[in-house]
């Protein structure tokens, strides 16, 4: 009897290393069009999803910012992006890829409930960048599944709506991160950035089968993961022709003071898609470049003006780029199709602490929409009980 107990744990343990195990994931195979296809498949390629005409083609622009959001940051949201509209009459839209640390949970309900995407950046955001590198399935669950939950409880928000994650440092995870996402309701990774595949530009596509995507910060998922989407960063090109996945990082940008040079520099960018293959366009930026860059955010902000003014072009929430390339249709059809759903949250806002985190024994507040936390939230404990 005991040994029967003994052994049925050494096989419940057994099953679950091996469901965790890479080793043991199937390879990804070469990808064929003609199996893999819309909805729930397509092959890493530059063609247009629906193989519609780049003029019959809505220009989606995906503006992201990274990192924690907190009153000071908000400043800047709500004055370039709050009140925007598309040509189609519905709220422009950007995604936010938020960590954990020193962010306000009632700020993250204020975007939420503005319509804008909220998505994750991991609970630890932690140096160095090797930890990345080397994660484990199990450290990528408690990274950004676990993270989910937290969101979900601290900022008050539906926990369905969040479905996309980006890898600190951009540090690739293997398979570890793709594995997470399709095992725990995660739709879109947009931490993978290309530096062959800016002209045409690659679209979203799933990883059914293997990618064919450069690999710049390995390592890169090999095996069938079924069910996840990438987001490819498509980078961008400096005054010196070197890429740049955020437009902070470039290494050749405009001068940081002159607006005009930055306004064209953006257009330049953005012109490489609208009159390419209309693959969606990516500005993404951490605020702190727009509060050290006033010029810049300045420049941003012409450039969101020209855009919400053009007819074919559409600022969306990055999840909403992979409901239309699943279904693809052309933009007098997209124009007719009703805007993004939100059901709205509400905030009890609640000012918590001051906590000493067991992890690096400094002090932290925070700024809740449900009750305060028994101790700070961290790894294997994301809401703090
Ligand atoms: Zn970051």
């Amino acid at each position: 009897m005991k040994w029967a107990l003994v052994f049925s744990l050494l096989f419940v343990a057994l099953a679950f290393a091996d469901e965790d195990c890479e080793d043991c994931l199937p390879l990804a195979e070469t990808c064929d069009v003609e199996v893999c296809k819309l909805p729930d498949c397509r092959c890493s390629i530059t063609d247009i999803p629906g193989g519609l005409l780049p003029r019959n083609t809505p220009q989606f622009v995906t503006v992201t910012f990274d990192d924690g959001v907190n009153t000071r940051n908000i400043i800047t949201y709500r004055a370039s992006l709050y009140n925007r509209k598309n040509q189609n009459g519905c709220p422009a839209g950007a995604t936010f890829f938020v960590n954990h640390e020193y962010t306000d949970y009632t700020v993250i309900n204020e975007l939420y409930n503005r319509g804008f995407e909220i998505a994750l950046h991991s609970i630890s955001h932690q140096t160095p960048q090797s930890y990345w590198a080397e994660a484990s399935y199990e450290d990528m669950v408690k990274e950004f599944a676990d993270q989910k939950r937290q969101m979900a409880h601290f900022g008050n928000i539906h926990v369905d709506t969040i479905k996309g994650i980006r890898i600190p440092f951009l540090q690739m995870t293997g398979n570890a991160s793709f594995q997470m996402m399709a095992n725990h309701g995660f739709t879109y990774d947009c931490s993978w950035p290309t530096v062959s595949f800016t002209d045409p530009a690659l679209w979203p596509y799933t990883l059914d089968y293997a990618s064919e995507q450069d690999c710049i910060v390995p390592p890169c998922p090999t095996a069938s993961i079924p069910g996840t989407w990438v987001m490819p960063m498509v980078t961008w090109t400096d005054l010196a022709g070197f890429p740049c996945s955020m437009v902070d990082a470039c290494f050749s940008p405009p001068s940081l003071t002159d607006e005009n040079a930055w306004y064209n520099f953006i257009l330049t960018n953005f012109e490489r898609h609208y009159k390419g293959n209309r693959a969606p366009f990516p500005f993404f930026i951490h605020e702190a470049f727009f509060d050290a860059n006033p010029a810049v955010l300045r420049a941003f902000i012409r450039f969101l003006n020209l855009i919400n003014s053009l007819p074919d072009v559409f600022m969306v929430n990055a999840q909403e780029v992979l409901d239309w390339v699943k279904n693809p249709v052309p933009i007098s059809e997209y124009r007719q199709q009703p805007c993004r759903r939100l059901v709205p949250t509400s905030c009890r806002a609640r000012s918590c602490g001051p906590y000493t985190a067991a992890h690096n024994n400094l002090a932290y507040w925070m700024q809740v929409c449900s009750v305060c936390p028994r101790v700070y939230p961290w790894l294997g404990n994301p809401l703090g009980q």
